[in-house]
């Protein structure tokens, strides 16, 4: 049913692109987004008149800050912070903070954007926030990282709080930084209390929250498959990245029978057809988290090719993991993965696949799992860690795992419910109608706002 407020999808964008000029990384999960939730809303009587798209893209509010630091030669440094509350429609704020030189406003709202959704498909009541910072952590002491942290939890304190805004990490946010911004915040606010997530066990951390997002992601190419009648066993795997979301992933896809044959960090990936075991991958954790050196390193100890300046797209697979940035398998990644018979691709990180890229990939049939659904266990965690903390109590890590593979399984079936498309699904379609619904109901309660 069509009525005067009826939108097409090309006119919305043309609104969103004038309201936020120049933002191409948030004009593109915007209209990715767009594509499925326009002509669902046009469908759909009860969500029509209420201008809801349009109120879903304008962040509840955007704070931005100047961060002033000491570095180890006693100069003055000043970077940019941010914090945007997308919104809290159906839970206090809540989503990573990204310390990286390309971190930009643009970035940061499409991040928020993505978490609304992925924050709804994981059941729980989190509303979606995202922030970060230009900063590098790259070559940085740990006392210079420190010292940002502080600096930047001295702004950042007056935003947030369990109830409110509840950050947690991203690229660049590992333990060692959430672990100084979440002294710096109890110092300042002088309480305890769960207003990051990601934090060690020794103070209010969950376990499995560091695994959450990589082992959420093998779990959701596993129920893909398992839709399909297929499995992970045997299969080879492309993985890129060599961060957190790139190690858990590789560590549960082995632990599932696969076998990982790539990682990558910014400078190239490696190719070790054996397979990275488990021996292999505790040598890379070291490397990346302790020694914080480059995975070529990896290639020279085990003896394996190292490709500069390339991603792991057009090695033989058949499933691959983008889990490393935004727009790193675009259209030429893509028709290799098809030549080479890749039957599945899940996103660990976030929109890492540009928007022609997922169109070749679904037209040839190559079951396409989006970030928003697929890396929702890292947040879904978060939101676990949120209950510990509330409840003053602490999980068993096989307690946890065990939820979050159920939440893992509850996301893939709205997403097939809500994507179904004869007898295949549409996952990217499921996700943003299954995360849309429950957002949508929750504003139309509150009225005009
Ligand atoms: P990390 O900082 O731990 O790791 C990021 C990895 O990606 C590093 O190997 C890094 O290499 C590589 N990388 C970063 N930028 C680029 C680039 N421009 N080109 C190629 N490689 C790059 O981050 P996470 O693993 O936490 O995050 C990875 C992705 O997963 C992000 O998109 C993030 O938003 C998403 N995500 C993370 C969640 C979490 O719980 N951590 C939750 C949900 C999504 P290098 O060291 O050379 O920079």
């Amino acid at each position: 049913m069509r009525n005067v407020n009826s939108l097409t999808v090309d006119g919305f964008m043309e609104g969103v692109i004038q309201r936020n000029r120049g933002q191409k990384e948030f004009h593109q999960a915007v209209a990715e987004w767009a594509h499925d939730v326009i002509p669902y809303v046009n469908e759909n009587p009860q969500y029509q008149d209420h201008n809801l798209s349009e109120r879903m893209t304008e962040p509840d509010r955007v704070i931005l800050f100047r961060v002033t630091w000491q570095d180890d030669a006693g100069r003055f440094q000043v970077n940019k912070g941010y914090r945007v509350q997308h919104s809290n429609a159906i839970g206090p704020y809540k989503g990573g903070l990204r310390f990286h030189p390309s971190v930009s406003l643009s970035v940061l709202k499409f991040l928020a954007f993505e978490q609304v959704f992925k924050n709804s498909l994981t059941g729980l009541p989190i509303g979606s926030g995202k922030g970060g910072s230009d900063f590098n952590p790259k070559g940085k002491s740990d006392q210079e990282v420190m010292r940002f942290c502080q600096a930047f939890m001295t702004e950042l304190v007056h935003h947030i709080g369990p109830n409110t805004d509840v950050p947690a990490g991203d690229i660049g946010v590992g333990s060692r930084e959430i672990s100084y911004m979440f002294g710096q915040y109890k110092r300042l606010a002088h309480e305890f209390t769960g207003a990051l997530t990601g934090k060690s066990l020794e103070f209010g951390g969950s376990y499995i929250r560091s695994e959450a997002t990589g082992f959420g992601n093998a779990y959701f190419m596993q129920e893909m498959l398992k839709h399909h009648n297929e499995d992970i066993d045997g299969k080879v795997c492309a993985v890129s990245g060599a961060g957190n979301v790139a190690l858990h992933c590789t560590q549960k896809l082995t632990e599932l029978g696969g076998k990982v044959v790539t990682l990558s960090d910014s400078s190239g990936f490696i190719h070790d057809p054996k397979g990275i075991n488990e021996e292999k991958l505790a040598y890379i954790s070291e490397l990346k988290n302790v020694k914080r050196g480059r995975i070529s390193e990896y290639a020279e100890k085990y003896g394996c090719d190292y490709h500069e300046g390339k991603a792991p797209w057009r090695v033989d697979c058949d499933l691959a993991f983008p889990c490393a940035t935004q727009n790193e398998l675009d259209i030429d990644d893509a028709r290799a993965l098809i030549k080479n018979g890749c039957k599945a691709v899940s996103e660990g990180a976030n929109m890492p696949t540009t928007v022609e890229a997922m169109h070749a990939l679904q037209e040839a049939g190559v079951i396409f799992g989006p970030g928003k659904a697929a890396n929702a266990g890292g947040v879904a965690i978060s939101g676990l860690e949120m209950t510990q903390n509330s409840m003053r109590l602490s999980w068993s890590a096989e307690e946890v795992e065990r939820r979050l593979k159920h939440i893992m399984r509850d996301i893939h079936d709205k997403c097939a419910q809500h994507g179904k498309n004869g007898d295949q699904v549409n996952y990217v379609k499921g996700a943003n109608i299954a995360g849309f619904i429950k957002v949508a109901d929750a504003m139309l309660a509150y009225g005009v706002m």
